[in-house]
Order: C-alpha cells, then sequence, then structure tokens
C-alpha cells in the first residue's frame, strides 16, 4: 500500500514565501512531501527597492530575479498562477488556472495598498507595490518631463509631484525623487526651479517611531534636495488635477499636480478576507506558532500576518526582516508536524535594526542599537539587501544581483 505524501502549497514567492520554500526543500526529501509554490509572476521581486525603480533611478530588471534561480524543481512544483480565493474547510486554493488541495498552506500574499477609503485616491493615486506600478509611474515622471516643453496646457502642474505620506516608504521614495529630478531636469532642460516636490502627511511627525534625531537629518536633507513637507495635512481626496488637503478645521486647499504617489498605507491581501479567515485589515492574528486562528494547518506569515508587539502594545509593523524570519521558523515547524516531533515553535522576531535610505548616497539608521547617518548609513543599507538576497539565493544570488556601489 502506497501512502499519500503530504502537500505543502506556499502561496507568493516574496520574502517570507521564498525564504519558506527554500528551507523546505533543503529539509524535506521528495518522498517525505510534495512541496508546491504558487505566484502571480515567474519572478520574485525585491519590495524593499522598489521605491527605486518608481523612482528610476534602478532598472526595474534589477530589482527582480526568476522564482526558478533559487528553487530546487526535482523537489519543487511551481505554479505560475494567480491566488483567487482560499477555502479553508474544503483545504483547497482556487487559482485562476484551476484549483489546487493542500495538507498544509502557508499564506504569503504580501500587503496591498490601503487608501482608509480617501476619495479618489485608489483612481488618480499611483502606488509603489510591485514591478508593475513601479514601471509605471517611472515612466509616468519621464513622461511628465518630456512633455514640459511641448505643451502649455497644464505646464505648471506637470512638474509637481505629490508624496502622500511621510512614513517609511514615503521617505525611501522622495530619497531616490530628490537624486532622479536634477537629473531629468537635466535630460529635458528644465530649469530645477520650476519643479515641486510635496511630501504631505496627516500625522504631526515624519517617519513616527524613529529616533528624532535621525529624523531631523532626514528632513534637512530632502529639504536642502527640494522637498517641502506638509506634516499635519490629511489628504481629502484625489482628483485627475492633484490633491485636495484639509486646511485648518473646516476648510481644504487642492494642490496641482501631475503626480500624486499614495505611500502612506499598507493593509494584507484582499484574499485574505475573501477566504473568511479571521483577520483584521486583511491580515491574520496569527497564534505564537504562526497559524491562523481556529486553523490546523493554515500558516500565515509577512504582511498578510498581524503580531503584536507586547512591549508596546502595538503591532510590529510589516517589514521584510519579520516576513524571512517567519518563513524560517513556519519550514521548521511544518517539518514538526510531518515528523510528529511535538511543540511547534513559538515566533518571536528578533530585530536587528532599521535603516532608512535617503537616495543611493544617503541614509539613516539604528543598528544593534548605534545610530547611523550619511554613507555609514548607506553602506548598512546595501549589506542589509545584500543580505536579503544571500537568505534567499545564497552567494551566487548575492554575486548577480547585489549592491556593489559602495561610496
Ligand atoms: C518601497 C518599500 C520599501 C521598503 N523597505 C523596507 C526595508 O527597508 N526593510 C524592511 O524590512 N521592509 C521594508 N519594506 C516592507 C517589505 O517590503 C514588506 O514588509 C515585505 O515585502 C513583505 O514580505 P511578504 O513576504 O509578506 O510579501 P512580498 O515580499 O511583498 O511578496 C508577496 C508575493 O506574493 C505575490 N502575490 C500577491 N498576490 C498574489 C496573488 N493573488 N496570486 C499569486 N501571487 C500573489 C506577489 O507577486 C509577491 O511575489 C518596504 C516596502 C516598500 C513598498
Amino acid at each position: 500500500m502506497t501512502v499519500k505524501k503530504p502537500k505543502i502549497v506556499v502561496l507568493g514567492a516574496g520574502y517570507g514565501g521564498l525564504v519558506t520554500v527554500t528551507r523546505l526543500q533543503k529539509a524535506l526529501s521528495v518522498d517525505e512531501a510534495n512541496i508546491v509554490l504558487v505566484n502571480k509572476n515567474d519572478y520574485h521581486y525585491e519590495t524593499t527597492w522598489l521605491h527605486e525603480a518608481s523612482a528610476g533611478t534602478l532598472h526595474h530588471d534589477r530589482v527582480r530575479y526568476d522564482v526558478d534561480s533559487v528553487i530546487n524543481r526535482s523537489k519543487v512544483e511551481f505554479i505560475r498562477a494567480e491566488v483567487q480565493d482560499i477555502k479553508p474547510d474544503e483545504k483547497k486554493v482556487i487559482l485562476n488556472t484551476g484549483e489546487v488541495e493542500y495538507d498544509y498552506l502557508v499564506v504569503a500574499l504580501g500587503g496591498e495598498a490601503e487608501t482608509f477609503g480617501i476619495e479618489g485616491l485608489k483612481e488618480h493615486a499611483f502606488t509603489i507595490s510591485n514591478v508593475n506600478t513601479a514601471r509605471q509611474l517611472r515612466d509616468h515622471i519621464d513622461y511628465q518631463f518630456a512633455t514640459y516643453a511641448l505643451e502649455e496646457d497644464k505646464k505648471d502642474e506637470r512638474l509637481t509631484i505629490v508624496v502622500g505620506g511621510a512614513g517609511f516608504t514615503g521617505i525611501e521614495f522622495l530619497g531616490e525623487l530628490a537624486n532622479r529630478v536634477p537629473e531629468l531636469c537635466k535630460e529635458y532642460d528644465i530649469d530645477y526651479s520650476k519643479v515641486r516636490i510635496y511630501c504631505v502627511e496627516a500625522a504631526p511627525m515624519v517617519l513616527p517611531g524613529f529616533d528624532p534625531e535621525l529624523v531631523k537629518y532626514a528632513v534637512a536633507l530632502l529639504e536642502k534636495k527640494g522637498v517641502e513637507f506638509k506634516i499635519g495635512t490629511p489628504i481629502k481626496g484625489a482628483t485627475p488635477e492633484g490633491i485636495i488637503v484639509a486646511k485648518g478645521e473646516t476648510e481644504t486647499e487642492e494642490i496641482k499636480a501631475g503626480t500624486v504617489v499614495w505611500a502612506a498605507g499598507v493593509r494584507g491581501s484582499s484574499i485574505i478576507e475573501k477566504s473568511g479567515i479571521e483577520n483584521m485589515r486583511a491580515r491574520v492574528k496569527v497564534n505564537p506558532d504562526l497559524r491562523a486562528p481556529n486553523q490546523e494547518d493554515i500558516f500565515v506569515i509577512g504582511d498578510c500576518s498581524l503580531m503584536i508587539n507586547e512591549e508596546i502594545n502595538r503591532p510590529y509593523p510589516p517589514t521584510a526582516q519579520i516576513s524571512m524570519q517567519q518563513g524560517e521558523t513556519v519550514a521548521r515547524n511544518i517539518v514538526k508536524l510531518l515528523k510528529g516531533e511535538g511543540d511547534l515553535e513559538t515566533f518571536t522576531p528578533d530585530i536587528k535594526g532599521t535603516v532608512c535610505s535617503l537616495g543611493d548616497d544617503d541614509a539613516i539608521g539604528v543598528v544593534f542599537d548605534k545610530k547611523l547617518t550619511g554613507t555609514k548609513a548607506s553602506f548598512m543599507k546595501k549589506m542589509i539587501d545584500n543580505r536579503a538576497l544571500f537568505m534567499i539565493g545564497g552567494p551566487s544570488l548575492v554575486l548577480k544581483k547585489g549592491k556593489f556601489n559602495v561610496l
């Protein structure tokens, strides 16, 4: 009698999904399990580099690599498809190309932009979400500069760029933009003084949670490069002409802009909401072993998961760092379940630090409790980027895709 092999299905080839699969393919033989990876594209993209591709400071091909280059196809079946739904009661996943059944499921589908119901944002603002949005935003900004000299219509707004959100993504994008805009001005014979770059943020501060001294450094640097901050200014809506912001208690003001980028919110995957798995804003408050509540065979990791930092009683921010660590734990927990090796491991994030880039040549950060700015921080950022490549694809991937333009 042949025993049916357990089937492990991993959804998403991002940071969390690929770490899970690369660890599982190492830990299990072909006789022990069927491992299936499902992803929309046949490539993985470095989400943490998308602000560079979006501003045009890094080509979009630099931020992605083939899934095939890091998985062992003799052990892992790769299905290129879009996940449309998860049916926990039937233990199956609905794809745009069919269905796939599972014994164990790992949901690692990443996050989606959260627009908090602000009118017009979905229709009129760009987001920094994947390779396609990055390419579209870069081309749009280029188009605005290229068209400036040719058309009189809406001339001044063409060169106004609004970035909604002074969190991590917004500030990293502004850092790239502030370096890219002078290049665009030179390329299209435009006087730099014609360009306006606004950062509009509802909260009363930039980079909440970051060390105030480092935030001061970042703001001063970006202001010096021409970024104008409008802090404590909620965006009320977006239109084809620009954005509407609050002015005082009751009034509003229009900022006309040729480019509006929304970088102020992330939620989990809409697939989670659709599936009926218990969630808050599409994120699952996972058990300590990373399983979804009341689901023995579903693990949720990365931006789809929600974990509370008990020290401050607030959720951990969604990061690649945590996603990858969760991938390692989930792989070990699945192996334990398959081999009947007792209690599952409890996941505790090990936060080594955070570095926020301010363009290719500058950054701010805290690493191992040490504050860094300038070239030291920028060097550290590149090392962190290279480490993510190393964790998934080893030294060969670092050599192929790594950042070595160290200052
Ligand atoms: C500009 C920017 C800068 C950032 N900088 C940092 C940083 O410096 N440090 C840090 O730690 N974090 C950073 N983050 C956050 C970090 O990128 C995320 O927390 C991380 O990518 C989440 O990893 P994940 O595994 O959950 O999903 P992801 O890595 O985003 O991967 C999700 C995968 O699922 C696939 N997918 C999604 N939906 C479907 C579907 N329906 N069907 C099939 N496939 C699907 C996607 O194509 C993708 O491959 C940054 C984010 C942004 C946007």
